[in-house]
């Protein structure tokens, strides 16, 4: 099962909102598959896409997907887990 997340590509003609892109000119990182955005993104993609519930309790890090199950937990790129983190 495929848990790397896949970058959106913004490659120069695929980007949808040339000129006022916060993928290309804010260099934001969003994973293609699950949808998740940054702080908003499982450590692991679940490899279907989030609904905007789910994106929400990773990005408080309240669940997380990680070795293949969703978890009660703070995804690393959660916010939370900056707090969390020792
Ligand atoms: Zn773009
Ligand atoms: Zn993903």
């Amino acid at each position: 099962m495929e848990t790397q997340h896949k970058a959106i590509d913004h490659s120069p003609g695929t980007c949808p909102n040339e000129g006022s892109c916060m993928f290309c000119e804010g260099g934001l990182f969003g994973c293609e598959i699950c949808g998740g955005l940054e702080g908003g993104m499982p450590t692991h993609c679940p490899g279907e896409s989030m609904d905007y519930d789910r994106e929400q309790e990773v990005y408080r890090g309240e669940v997380d997907f990680k070795d293949g199950a969703w978890i009660k937990s703070a995804s690393i790129y959660s916010p939370a887990s900056y707090r969390i983190a020792p």
